[in-house]
């Protein structure tokens, strides 16, 4: 196609509805009709980037491949569609504003006084078309909730490009609650009325509603919807609650959004969606055949999204082996020496995600130890590798109090460490220390690792040479590399010039892998992750 088209995404009433899986299911129909998809997210809060932002706050730090840290949305888009994100498909407020400072700063505007309009909505609008580029459609979600102080000027960039595009270059579609009130048995559209209100006060008319709620939206409700905000009926939408997030694409295709958003921007033309894919998906998914449970021994327990990808990593491979993982979050603070064997003895196995800072590092540790010594399958991820280099040097190689200098600067035994020098692929070299900037020093996105030949890696990836993405700062310390391998722990992958340690095995172990990279962030519901699919299958086979 000659021209990018733009579908916005809104959201009011309230945040959190579920716009992300939205976007990313419109994105699925359209990719399902042979268009190439661009799916961007836009942050309405100052932060740079959410690179430095707790996940107790919120949700998960998503890496692309070009190793931007981003909004989790990012990892929805990927799922949803064979999509690579980059950095130029997830910007903040705060991004945007650094931007026109630095401009302002070099002189750029000739001693104009700097606006909200027209120097942060141009920068806006440059790179919502930057994010855009090259594809057919580009769906472009807006944080947060149309009212919102803070996004407004997103808002306002939206209204212009639809002014400025010819008008079947651009569609709107308004995500928004419908409540039930239970007392009265009642759904309320009145929220809905208001927040679309809010919208065309900002001079933005929907093309189609989609609406948030439990159960199916009745035509009736639909119909005075439509009314009140001035929307064809067949373009309210009912986005109730699913089993599966999964099944979102199969619900809103069985509504006619693709249609809807297609007909606003004159494509009525092209083919009808191939869906089998996500059919399969959702069957395997509601329909599994055998049940497998995992312990995830980790520290952001309490909050469901700071290990989303993760969880939907373990997700996907049961869909792929046809189980339904029952997934246990273990605060790994609360495991001590002698409540390790009662906390984890029912599960099939152990895995260890990614993490920051010492707390729950000693319980870690506690469960690396029992799967290995149990012969559970466990898998350690980045922060979780690093842990098995501990346990192993501590409990095997018999280098007391072995440690990463993370949690212990002055450990006798650095296994885990700051490798302060290093030369990336492109022959770039990065600094790390231990003082340097919190946002600037890690090893992020997806880097080469060369495989071992006939290790169960390689078995599992078919390859020699793979790409997996980062986020971390420590490695393992090369100087313990020989006298870990002659203890009997592998290392089976390593950078692309074989310095670092990236994937590791034990050898007289069932299923003991461990890797610095996060595979969870390249794991998607069709095809699941090899890692993820065969540490699920091996958990399926072991009786507890
Ligand atoms: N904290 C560890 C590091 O910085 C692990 C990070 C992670 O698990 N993502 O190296």
């Amino acid at each position: 196609m000659a021209q990018t088209k733009y579908i916005f995404i809104t959201g009011g009433v309230v945040s959190s509805l579920g716009k992300g899986i939205a976007a990313a299911s419109i994105g699925a129909l359209f990719e399902a009709r042979g268009l190439k998809v661009s799916l961007n997210k836009l942050d309405p809060y100052i932060n740079v980037d959410p690179g430095t932002m707790s996940p107790f706050q919120h949700g998960e730090v998503f890496v692309t491949n070009d190793g931007t840290e981003t909004d989790l949305d990012l990892g929805h888009y990927e799922r949803f569609v064979r999509f690579q994100a980059t950095k130029k498909n997830n910007f903040t407020a705060g991004k945007v504003y650094e931007k026109v400072i630095q401009n302002e700063r070099r002189g750029d505007y000739l001693g104009g006084t700097v606006q909200v309009i027209p120097h942060i909505t141009d920068e806006i609008k440059r790179r919502i078309k930057e994010g855009a580029k090259g594809a057919d459609i580009a769906i472009v979600e807006i944080g947060g909730t149309v009212g919102d102080i803070e996004s407004q000027p997103f808002i306002e960039s939206i209204r212009q490009m639809m002014l400025e595009l010819p008008s079947s270059n651009t569609a709107l579609a308004h995500l928004t609650l419908v409540p039930y009130i239970q007392v009265s048995e009642e759904l309320k559209t009145k929220p809905t009325q208001h927040s679309v209100k809010e919208l065309r006060s900002l001079g933005l008319q929907p093309d189609c509603l989609i609406c948030r709620l439990e159960k199916e939206l009745p035509h009736d409700e639909k119909k005075k919807i439509a009314l009140f905000c001035s929307v064809d009926p067949k373009s309210v939408i009912s986005m109730h609650d699913a089993e599966t997030v999964y099944s979102i694409p199969l619900l809103l295709y069985a509504q006619g959004v693709d249609k809807i958003l297609l007909k606003k921007l004159n494509l009525s033309k092209v083919k009808s969606p191939r869906l089998n894919d996500w059919k399969r998906v959702v069957d395997a998914k509601l329909n599994p055949k055998k049940k497998v449970s995992i312990a995830v021994v980790g520290k952001y327990v309490d909050l469901k999204d700071s290990y989303k990808s993760l969880n939907e990593a373990l997700d996907h491979a049961g869909i792929v082996n046809l189980a339904k993982v029952d997934i246990q979050m273990i605060d790994a603070a609360k495991i001590t020496k002698t409540n390790v064997s009662k906390l984890l003895k029912s599960f099939q196995a152990v895995l260890v995600p990614g993490g920051f800072g010492s707390r729950g590092i000693e319980g870690m540790i506690y469960a690396c130890q029992f799967a290995r010594e149990n012969k559970l399958p466990y898998f350690g991820i980045c922060l979780g590798m690093q842990i098995a280099i501990i346990e192993f040097s501590r409990n095997i190689l018999k280098l007391k109090n072995a440690n990463s200098t993370e949690f212990n600067t002055k450990t006798k035994h650095p296994v885990i460490g700051l490798v302060t020098e290093w030369k990336d692929a492109s022959g770039k070299t990065e600094h790390r220390s231990e003082r340097s900037d919190l946002g600037g020093t890690m090893r992020l996105g997806g880097q080469q690792c060369l495989i071992k030949k006939s290790s169960l890696s390689h078995k599992l990836y078919k390859k020699l040479t793979i790409t997996e993405r980062h986020r971390h700062r420590y490695e393992v310390n090369p100087e313990y590399k020989n006298e870990l391998i002659a203890g009997g722990m592998d290392i089976v992958g390593t950078s692309f010039d074989g310095n670092l340690a990236e994937m590791i095995e034990i050898k007289n172990h069932p299923w003991f892998l461990g890797c610095q990279f996060h595979p969870e962030f390249t794991s998607n519901p069709r095809d699941g992750h090899p890692i993820f699919n065969d540490f699920i299958a091996k958990a399926i086979k072991i009786k507890r």
